[in-house]
């Protein structure tokens, strides 16, 4: 069973069975994306993934309720230089993140999965390790699989799709922005929300090397807003796309709730890295 956290009374909170209730948690940011785009695309998108991994996973888990709470539109998004970013610091949405979790073990929930759009390393690390943190106190009752989901740690669920995306991914690379990629995602989940405009935008090619040094990204990118190569765009690579992640998020999800299987996808790739995570002194350990 499905519920919207809005339209539901805190009685029904406290009678359901907390064994089997998960609460969907959507946090993504309001980010500038290109001149075609609108600024909600990671918020759409997230939103969309959650809706539909939620749907896959009914059947399944039929006995379980589901809720989903209104999605949280904040993100590490720092797009510098454009209009339209709402970007909080990394140690704001590890923050935000712990404090939503945490009000929410205090409920007496024992899954809560949180979503994100927004592919941003830092922005996914942080929400992992609010969930480690909740979770080294308060048992194994948090869990966010976007980091290890954009890392490609899960792989051949939709061999269809992949097959497709695949080609595109090796003709053209490092589409990180409201390229090919989420302009093709929106023509599938808000097709009217995508400007006409998006065939006439140039190629943006960064390397992975420019990628890391947010001038030369400004610079590529100013007046335009998007990296990659959204001219590309079409509905049926939406399709595929964005099933494709529902898959992903829907395979990774159901492993956590049975607490089987779920460990390798508990971390970004990048995790490793220690300057891409939130410093001890600002986390609550
Ligand atoms: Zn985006």
């Amino acid at each position: 069973m499905r519920k919207e956290m809005l339209k539901i009374c805190w009685t029904e909170i406290e009678a359901m069975d907390k064994e089997k209730t998960v609460v969907f948690i959507g946090i993504a940011p309001i980010e500038e994306h290109g001149r075609h785009l609108p600024l909600g695309v990671d918020i759409f998108e997230t939103e969309h993934w959650m809706d539909d991994a939620m749907k896959q996973m009914e059947a399944d888990f039929d006995d379980y309720t589901m809720i989903k709470m209104p999605m949280v539109p904040f993100g590490h998004a720092n797009m510098k230089g454009i209009p339209g970013n709402i970007h909080l610091s990394q140690d704001m949405i590890y923050q935000i993140t712990h404090a939503i979790l945490n009000n929410l073990v205090s409920w007496g929930i024992k899954h809560m999965v949180v979503v994100s759009g927004h592919a941003d390393p830092m922005h996914c690390i942080a929400i992992e390790q609010a969930c480690d943190d909740v979770n080294k106190k308060a048992g194994i009752v948090a869990f966010a699989p976007m980091g290890a989901i954009f890392s490609d740690k899960v792989s051949g669920i939709n061999k269809n799709a992949s097959g497709k995306i695949e080609n595109y991914i090796n003709q053209f690379p490092n589409d990180y922005h409201a390229g090919w990629i989420e302009t093709s995602c929106m023509m599938d989940i808000r097709p009217q929300l995508v400007n006409e405009s998006y065939i006439s935008q140039p190629d943006i090619i960064v390397s992975d090397k420019e990628m890391i040094n947010p001038k030369c990204i400004m610079e590529k990118t100013k007046g335009f807003g998007h990296l990659g190569y959204p001219k590309h765009a079409t509905r049926e690579l939406g399709i595929c796309l964005n099933q494709d992640t529902s898959e992903k998020i829907c395979f990774c999800v159901s492993r956590f709730i049975k607490r089987k299987g779920y460990e390798p996808f508990v971390h970004h790739e990048l995790y490793r890295i220690p300057f891409l995570r939130v410093k001890r002194s600002a986390r609550r350990v």
